[in-house]
């Protein structure tokens, strides 16, 4: 794709990022039919190419963000379907980040989404005050549930239960159980998981412990900042990066971290890529790669420590949901069912497995609509294969799709700890699958 931007414009370093990319894509148009957007509207400017010309658009006038960019951008789940499509290899994730700052920078959104997204910024970085929040609402909620739009999603979520912070919250180091220590891991316990599913760190930490590891919990480890990022804020998430970045190296210098272990892909996604998101930084820069360069999914660090401790469970159909964020952002495809097939499980596929569920961070809150009619699709095509249980790595896609549907919704990590003789998961409980 041609570019027009001048001299002063590319002396800016992201916007000659931002160029780089836009020359990639040659504009074949591939990538329309794997968009989730483009599949549901129908509408070019609701594809990844239409989008990119937007930002083209945008970005060569150096013009503020306009409400048609804004309502199209605004739409994009960041799923990254279409940069596994895409044969140039366009880094689509970078340039709608790209994007998304711009439009903060310089769009001001209505009243009611200013604050919506202001408050979801404070609340689900912090477990503590979200819980507090959810408390509180909890009255409101009952009576507002049924209202249609954010108010009704936003006071349906105020009725999930929420979970007092866990043991594993705590930092600690948990010795690795058998005679031979095979790794020394950091896990990432992250945000608002701990308050929505304690269970799945708990299940985390058992199961590597189980399997040789040293797990180490570490103080000031926290939100990754892929939400701040997502909607534009790049100081805010860079913020939350440093401080991961200086608890994780003053323990990785004193003593020698293997990997740093995400449950959450949405977060693993984040986690991997802190070295792009100081590429302009000298000062932190280096660490910052060196940091993203150990970071891992669950999964692919209980692959390496192969075999599983497996106990004999009955053979369950579990249908594997890959999150966005595990198949397009982390390009990860075989490790987290290999697993699941390891540990003893039926493994069955679903069709349009690359097709998003609709979670996408805040996505289910800010365009309900939308990503009420991905889920229908997604819960569709997971029944269908009859399981008797849904995994899936991510909390974002768990809380989706467990609100619409009675299949339970089980965490990979919390499966594999189970059938290598961890306790049940509380999904499953009751509900008669085992003796
Ligand atoms: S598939 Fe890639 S190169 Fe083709 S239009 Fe989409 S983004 Fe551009
Ligand atoms: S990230 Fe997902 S929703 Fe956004 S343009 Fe790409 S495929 Fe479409």
């Amino acid at each position: 794709m041609q570019t027009k931007f001048d001299i002063t414009q590319l002396a800016k370093p992201e916007v000659a990022e931002a160029e780089r990319v836009l020359r990639s894509c040659v504009h074949c148009g591939f990538c329309l039919a794997t968009c989730p957007t483009y599949v549901q509207l129908g509408d070019e400017r609701d594809s990844p190419r239409g989008r990119i010309y937007m930002i083209k658009a945008m970005l060569e006038s150096s013009r503020a963000a306009d409400e048609i960019t804004v309502r199209h951008i605004d739409r994009c789940l960041s799923c990254l379907s279409c940069t596994t499509t895409c044969p140039s290899g366009v880094d689509y994730m970078h340039l709608v980040d790209h994007a998304r700052v711009h439009i903060e920078q310089t769009y001001r959104r209505p009243i009611f989404e200013r604050l919506l997204r202001r408050k979801l910024l404070i609340l689900l970085p912090r477990p503590s005050l979200f819980r507090v929040a959810i408390l509180v609402a909890r009255g409101p909620a009952l009576l507002g549930r049924f209202l249609p739009g954010r108010l009704g999603v936003l006071m349906r979520l105020a009725l999930r239960p929420v979970y007092a912070p866990s043991w594993v919250d705590k930092p600690q180091t948990i010795p690795a159980e058998g005679d031979v220590r095979k790794k020394r891991v950091a896990l990432s316990t992250g945000c608002v998981q701990k308050a929505l599913a304690p269970e799945i760190n708990e299940a985390t930490a058992r199961v590597l412990a189980r399997h040789g590891c040293e797990v180490v919990v570490l103080k000031g480890l926290g939100c990754c900042g892929a939400l701040a990022l997502h909607h534009g804020d790049r100081e805010d998430a860079q913020n939350l990066a440093r401080r991961n970045i200086s608890a994780f190296m003053t323990e990785h210098r004193h003593g020698p971290i293997d990997a740093l272990v995400a449950n959450a892909s949405g977060c693993g996604t984040m986690l991997k890529d802190y070295g792009t998101l100081f590429r302009e930084n000298v000062a932190i820069g280096e660490e910052a790669t060196e940091f993203a360069g150990l970071a891992r999914d669950i999964s692919e660090v209980l692959v390496e420590l192969k075999p599983l401790k497996t106990i004999s469970l009955p053979k369950l159909r579990v249908v594997y949901h890959s999150a966005c964020s595990m198949q397009h952002g982390q390009k990860m495809h075989k490790d987290p069912k290999k697993l699941l097939e390891d540990a003893g499980f039926e493994l069955c596929e679903p069709v349009d497995a690359h097709l998003c569920c609709g979670s996408a961070g805040t996505y289910n809150i800010l365009q309900p609509d939308l990503a009420g009619r991905m889920l229908e699709r997604k819960v569709a095509t997971l029944e269908q294969t009859k399981p008797d249980i849904i995994a899936t790595g991510n909390i974002g896609c768990m809380v989706q799709i467990a609100s619409s549907t009675t299949v339970p919704v089980v965490h990979t990590a919390e499966l594999v700890d189970w059938a290598t003789g961890g306790p049940i998961p509380p999904a499953l409980e009751g509900r008669g699958l085992v003796e």
